[in-house]
């Protein structure tokens, strides 16, 4: 029951001042670790299903199970199709069951990313589904080294979002101020704000910041001041994932499949924890079931 339309989500996150992790999904162990942890801290939560991870396996096979979750979870949770590479993939995502989609066309220009998004809202909408556009670009490559894959980041304008809102009819805006997908030698990312609170200023939706991994906490205050009501998460735990199957390799008597995954779930908890302490989200699920309706949009 608690799946959640994430605008409604959204829209309490972004007018009570706090932030909603969208935490990378790419197994079951990531799955029930998110789930979990979101039950443990009565926070509500987003289920990021990015399409790029999933380039190993099929995408329709881990959706029943994301599904079962959301229904059954005792806080409001989202499922969201993130990075999608087509509109294809925006409809098959609709139908396995996200009720919240982005397709990625913001490396496009300008009208063409109109365009593309647009088209997206028309079809989502009518589905009841929300969607989250993209306007600037930001760099990297989720869970993998930023500087390999660095682009050239393009930072949000104010002015040319107020347009793409107004034309596309998105719900959500992931901005561009700073941050990079993936994993960065250091950790002295330098956030926009000014630019940031322009674009709050003007749009008034809840924004989006994608790359959210390791920032400090100052900033995650900052960023969730100026209009961040969602953050994506994916790197710092597949990082924690992978470094919990290195070390169980390496210790470990039984070397099998799954003593290699011992304690990855747990590992993941941690973390996910902390970020939803940080973030705020902490403690909110209780407000949220009570104070918007829980619609089974799907
Ligand atoms: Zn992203």
């Amino acid at each position: 029951m608690p799946l959640v339309d994430m605008r409604d989500m959204l829209n309490h996150a972004y007018q009570n001042n706090y932030t909603i992790g969208g935490f990378g999904l790419v197994s079951l162990d990531f799955l029930e670790a998110i789930v979990t942890t979101a039950e443990i801290c009565r926070s509500p939560v987003i289920l990021n299903l990015s399409e790029p991870l999933f380039y190993q396996h099929d995408f329709s096979l881990i959706m029943p199970a994301v599904e079962r979750a959301a229904h059954h979870a005792k806080v409001p949770v989202a499922i969201h199709f993130d990075h999608a590479k087509k509109h294809e993939s925006i409809v098959q995502a609709i139908n396995l069951g996200c009720n919240s989609v982005m397709l990625d066309v913001s490396s496009e220009t300008f009208p063409v990313n109109i365009a593309q998004t647009s088209r997206v809202t028309e079809v989502a909408h009518a589905c009841g589904t929300a969607v989250e556009g993209m306007l600037g670009f930001v760099g990297g490559v989720e869970g993998e080294n930023a500087i390999n894959n660095l682009g050239e980041v393009v930072y949000t304008s104010s002015e040319e979002a107020k347009v793409y809102v107004e034309r596309t009819k998105i719900d959500f805006l992931a901005v561009s101020v700073g941050t990079i997908h993936g994993r960065q030698p250091n950790r002295s990312t330098k956030l926009d704000f000014k630019r940031l609170k322009r674009i709050n200023d003007e749009l008034g939706i809840p924004l989006v910041l994608h790359g959210g991994s390791g920032l400090v906490e100052e900033q995650y205050h900052k960023l969730i001041l100026n209009g961040v009501a969602k953050i994506n998460c994916y790197t710092e735990l597949s990082d924690i994932a992978a470094a919990a199957i290195r070390s169980n390799v390496q210790t470990r008597n039984r070397k099998g499949y799954i003593e290699s995954l011992h304690d990855v779930k747990d590992c993941l908890h941690e973390q996910i924890k902390l970020y939803m302490h940080l973030w705020g989200s902490a403690g909110r699920a209780a407000e949220v079931l009570k104070d918007l309706c829980t619609t089974a949009r799907i």
